[in-house]
């Protein structure tokens, strides 16, 4: 396992106030869940998440960690090692329950203590910062960005020394849209995961299985092996390929 002291980037911490968390209480971390944000600004998310009382374990921004110190005021006398890479925030510690997932379910994880309606228990969250996603308002949630070169090699780094660190599997990786269907979409079809897959990091089928606009006949009955869970028909399949068939996921939305 790569050890804390072995990564290439900055773990800046920047604990959020005690209404943004809660304790787990007794609940082990089984999944990592990963979102996007589209708040233009880096200190517009801090302070949303202050706002509304919600949070995630940690934040990728789209800077490097010598743009983010002079961004935070927090970070001002902070000594960076790796002041060229993108740092990971870290929000909420590990031990933690951070409030980023609402009303999921995936599979059998609403079976552990205290996530019958709900996963925070039970998972990790990193929100990637991803200006203007859903228009930067939210009033567009189709509104898919891009992620940097800097933000991807950071959360690679950062997702295999969490999955390391807290032995989830690669099947447990996975996107907000998939725990929430037709309720939220990041984040994205835009996302890293090809990358994620060849770093062995996630699951990503074939994109030919659910990928026509001819569905096949064990469609539902694939999705439901999966974990795939609520929402209706096509909005898991929607779901499905915004995290697992990317390049069908962009074909029908051109349709
Ligand atoms: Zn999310």
């Amino acid at each position: 396992m790569k050890g804390y002291n072995q990564l290439q980037f900055d773990i800046l911490k920047l604990p959020l106030p005690s209404n943004c968390y809660s304790s787990r209480e007794g609940a082990e971390i089984k999944a990592l869940i990963v979102h996007c944000v589209g708040v233009p600004e880096l200190q517009g998310v801090i302070n949303v998440f202050k706002e509304y009382g919600v949070s995630a374990h940690y934040l990728v921004p789209q800077l490097t960690a010598a743009e983010v110190k002079e961004i935070i005021p927090e970070f001002k006398e902070i000594e960076l090692k790796f002041p060229d890479r993108a740092p990971a925030i870290q929000l909420v510690e590990d031990s933690d329950k951070a409030f980023h997932v609402g009303i999921s379910a995936f599979g059998n994880l609403n079976e552990n203590p205290g996530c019958e309606k709900g996963l925070n228990a039970c998972t990790l969250g990193i929100e990637f910062h991803a200006p203007w996603y859903g228009n930067g308002d939210g009033s567009d949630w189709y509104k898919f960005v891009n992620y940097t070169d800097l933000q991807k090699q950071t959360g690679i780094e950062l997702i295999a020394y969490l999955m390391s660190k807290h032995n989830i599997p690669k099947e447990l990786l996975l996107a907000h849209s998939t725990i929430s269907i037709g309720r939220k979409t990041d984040p994205g079809p835009l996302f890293f995961w090809k990358e994620l897959a060849e770093a062995n990091l996630c699951i990503l089928p074939k994109s030919d299985e659910i990928s026509s606009k001819v569905l096949p006949e064990d469609a539902e009955a694939m999705l439901v092996s999966m974990g795939l869970t609520g929402g209706t028909f096509e909005q898991r399949v929607l779901a499905y390929q915004m995290q697992y068939a990317p390049d069908a996921y962009s074909e029908s939305r051109i349709v």
